[in-house]
């Protein structure tokens, strides 16, 4: 089946009791044993698997071409599941820049667990084969980038993890599995922020790991998933569901809005640097051409006079909305450097957009007016 095919299908069922065609919510914490003390059902007890969640990681599954998910509450329980799947003393090599709050987990949570890192240009091969040690168990890629756009080669950053016997985990939230499938490319792990493209409403914060093969490793994911308890409530997953049946239609306006939005920038006389992986000269186009394309819904920005000047763009929009977070019907500004803190690498004068499902001339005459 293709993948349009599986956003509308996969992990819905005729209800065979009732006949209902939209799955009910199942909101029973427990779940019922047999008389030889058996679940014929196969569901214990609601933290450990329910009917919602498992029907939410089926079709996360097969849309990224995985075997097996696992949910959690957030994106980033989902990221720290997969760091606390590895021990004590393994190393981790991510991307310089890797999205705050991951960042943040291997900087100040998981420093003290006794897992070393290293930050590195995830551009870089050459680079990322040097920071490899002996320990380097996983490596991490996020592509395209927060918030500059950059585009990561999966399928060779896949290999120097696999020469090393490390493993290669890619978050996939800011292209979803529509645009870019990094199983298939080679990666051993999919994580998404379900928060962004695949809620798409700005209604439901979560998370979920997908594997390519049912190892050791995703048994103690699955292990964290069920121990640790951070898992999505039914009601949670059943929205994701309902969400994830127009993915194909939504992610593909947005990215076709967002190629307009950041043609006009890359001509506007105010503009210093768009950075947007589907424009001409964007170092990563050629590689986001043949892993993601079309180049999704997210576009940064830099205007001319430095950070006054993109507070002013920010405080003149009309339609944008200035709030973080991406992958919503409504477009939304953010001037990321403020919401990262102190210590961001983020430029201060740039601007990341989320381009959402408006008509495309109102953005650009929205950011016309704005940009003055
Ligand atoms: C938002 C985001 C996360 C974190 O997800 P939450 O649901 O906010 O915890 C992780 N990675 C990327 C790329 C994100 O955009």
């Amino acid at each position: 089946m293709r993948i349009e095919t599986l956003a509308v299908h996969a992990g819905r069922e005729i209800d065979p009791e009732t006949g209902a065609v939209t799955p009910s919510i199942h909101l029973s914490t427990t779940f019922e044993r047999g008389a030889d003390g058996e679940y014929p059902r196969g569901y214990i007890y609601a933290r450990t698997g329910s009917p919602n969640r498992r029907s939410l990681e089926r079709c996360i599954r097969e849309l990224e071409g995985g075997v097996a998910a696992a949910a959690f509450s957030s994106g980033s329980a989902a990221t720290a599941a997969v760091f606390q799947s590895l021990a004590p003393g393994d190393h981790v090599i991510a991307p310089q820049d890797a999205y705050h709050g991951t960042a943040s987990l291997l900087r100040e949570v998981f420093d003290r667990w006794g897992l070393e890192r290293t930050f590195v240009d995830m551009t870089d091969l050459a680079g990322v084969r040097e920071a490899l040690r002996p320990n380097t168990r996983l490596i991490w890629v996020e592509t395209p980038s927060n918030p500059l756009l950059k585009i990561t080669d999966i399928s060779q950053v896949s290999a120097i993890a696999h020469e090393a016997k490390a493993l290669c985990a890619c978050d996939n939230t800011w292209a979803t599995p529509i645009l870019q499938r990094p199983l298939d490319m080679g990666a051993d792990l999919v994580v998404h922020s379900t928060t962004k493209y695949l809620g798409g409403h700005g209604d439901v914060v979560g998370g979920i790991v997908i594997t390519r093969s049912e190892d050791g490793f995703f048994s103690r994911v699955r292990q964290v998933q069920t121990t640790y308890g951070a898992v999505p409530s039914s009601f949670d997953c059943w929205l994701l569901l309902r969400s994830i049946r127009t993915l194909h239609l939504r992610i593909r306006a947005q990215s076709e809005n967002a190629m307009k939005v950041a043609t006009f920038l890359s001509r506007h006389p105010k503009v210093e640097a768009v950075h947007y992986p589907g424009l001409e000269g964007h170092p990563g186009r050629n590689i986001a051409a043949r892993q993601m394309e079309p180049f999704g819904g997210m576009v940064s920005f830099q205007p001319e006079g430095g950070q006054d000047a993109a507070m002013g763009v920010a405080a003149r929009v009309k339609i944008f909305t200035r709030a973080t977070s991406l992958g919503s019907a409504e477009s939304l500004i953010e001037h990321r450097a403020s919401i990262e803190g102190p210590g961001t690498r983020t430029p201060d004068d740039l601007l990341r957009l989320s381009i959402g499902l408006e008509h495309s001339d109102d953005l650009i005459e929205d950011l016309a007016q704005a940009l003055g």
